[in-house]
């Protein structure tokens, strides 16, 4: 799209000088290079250089805070996938981290979500299980947001597809994950491809509204700066907040809101971010004291935060023009958080305090798991996700692209077993990413499985027993092993 505007080098060097103190960025100038040589002469569908949307996704992933390999591997990410050269070539110039980040990169870029929603919460476990570098999932996002600006290229089928499986797939991800403001970018840019007739809709009941709180929210932020400056407390920022257009839209979906834009208090908030967690409080009562609070619209969620770990005052007062304002006040820490989730802790990597508990990927998904519980009230849900995450499952497609799930170690056999009994007592062979390969080869998360059929075979392997993981497998084989032994007895006594 035109309004994307053309970043060089330099603005993301620029980046990540506002970020980290004193930084090499020789391995960017290198990766910058490299990747421009291996995307030479390639188009977008827009008709601009391939190489500036790598760009821009670097770009993007310095803005976020990160560190010096991710936005590496932002510029390289799709050299893999898209040119002649390798993952083995980019571990042989860069190294095995960056080169980890690019492969992760290209094994997301293999999930395909094909518009069944009972998929998708298996497609989003997968998603995280699969990264089990974290930062993989945030060059998936800056990614995704650049092929979103530029979605208006591309023919109508697609435009719905991709807008679709980032509201499906990637925005629940970004929430799960404490990302807001990614959250809302993904959400912005996808709903008025995968829904515009809503979004119409959504846009001419929303202007009046929030042109009017916008101008009341203005004279309220003066009001505050008042108040805190008579009471001498100090903040970093007043600033007026307008909710992001799909999350209003959702909900207005819900029940109790019944598309009713006139129960919504938060369309435009205002933000206080005071330096100071004890100070919060204080303004907290500034507010409650001076404009009266409606009831039971104080929330703590400090003391109490969101399990995705957003943390923040709330509280909704009435303002002499009758409409309701909330407030959102937080330190700004909090404030990162909120808008950066997981990707924030890169923004504290010298401060001890906010990484200690963060560093090692085990951390990470135990965290991970811990966010998650709040997004699906399912039991089950919750149950099969601390299987996935403690007990080490895999996640491969069949070569459709549907996702099946398995134990760690599990094999062809397995996977044969898994779609169908049938399919693995007439299992031949097995071809793993194109590949033929052996029956007993233990499969990885992102593999893409094919089983080849023997019409002729008559029933399983006994050796089978002893290379299969799953208790399903192991039923089906010993349930067929019986059957045709019971064949065998009785064409014996019927000769
Ligand atoms: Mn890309």
């Amino acid at each position: 799209m035109s309004k994307q505007k053309t970043v060089s080098i330099e603005d993301i060097k620029q980046e990540i000088k506002l970020h980290y103190n004193e930084t090499n960025t020789d391995i960017i100038d290198l990766a910058f290079e490299y990747a421009k040589k291996a995307h030479e002469g390639q188009m977008r569908t827009s008709g601009e250089p391939y190489f500036n949307h790598p760009i821009r996704t670097a770009y993007t992933l310095a803005q976020w805070g990160l560190d010096i390999p991710t936005i590496t591997a932002g510029l390289l990410h799709d050299v893999p996938e898209d040119t002649e050269l390798t993952i083995n070539d980019i571990y042989t110039e860069f190294g095995k981290e960056i080169a980890n980040l690019v492969e992760g990169i290209t094994k997301l870029g293999t999930i395909k979500y094909r518009g069944y929603r009972r998929y998708a919460e298996n497609i989003r476990k997968m998603f995280v299980a699969m990264a089990s570098d974290i930062r993989t999932v945030f060059i998936k996002f800056a990614d995704r947001i650049d092929n979103l600006h530029t979605l208006n290229v591309l023919p109508l089928v697609k435009q719905q597809r991709i807008a679709k499986e980032s509201l499906e797939i990637y925005s629940p991800i970004a929430h799960r994950l404490g990302m807001g403001y990614i959250r809302g970018e993904i959400e912005d840019l996808a709903f008025p491809y995968a829904y515009p007739v809503a979004y119409t809709w959504l846009e001419q009941i929303s202007q009046d509204f929030i042109s009017r709180q916008s101008t009341l929210v203005g004279q309220y932020i003066k009001e505050t700066e008042k108040l805190l400056k008579e009471n001498e407390i100090e903040y970093s920022k007043i600033y007026g907040r307008s909710k992001r257009k799909y999350s209003l839209y959702r909900k207005l979906l819900r029940p109790k809101y019944n598309k009713d834009i006139n129960q919504i208090y938060d369309l435009v908030a205002l933000r206080i971010i005071i330096p100071k967690t004890r100070n919060c409080y204080l303004v907290l009562g500034l507010v409650n004291n001076h404009w009266p609070p409606l009831p039971n619209r104080i929330k703590d969620y400090i003391s109490q935060p969101k399990p995705n770990g957003y943390r923040s005052l709330h509280t909704t007062v009435f303002s002499n023009k009758g409409l309701p304002i909330e407030f959102q006040i937080r330190t700004p820490e909090m404030d990162d958080f909120a808008e950066y989730g997981l990707a924030a802790h890169w923004h504290y990597k010298q401060n001890e305090e906010s990484t200690k508990n963060l560093t090692k990927n085990k951390k990470w998904l135990k965290q991970l798991a811990e966010w998650q519980k709040d997004i699906e009230n399912d039991r089950n849900y919750i149950k099969s996700l601390k299987l996935d995450i403690f007990m080490d499952r895999i996640f491969v497609f069949t070569p459709k692209g549907d996702v099946i799930d398995l134990p760690e170690g599990s094999t062809s056999i397995d996977f044969a077993y898994h779609i169908h009994s049938d399919i693995g007592n007439q299992c031949g062979g097995a071809k793993i990413n194109s590949k033929l390969s052996g029956l007993n080869k233990p499969l990885c998360s992102g593999d893409i499985v094919e089983i080849i059929i023997n019409r002729k075979r008559e029933s399983p392997s006994e050796d089978w027993l002893n290379v299969v993981k799953t208790q399903t497998a192991k039923d089906k084989i010993k349930s067929a092993l019986r059957r045709s032994q019971g064949n065998f007895i009785n064409r014996l006594l019927n000769r």
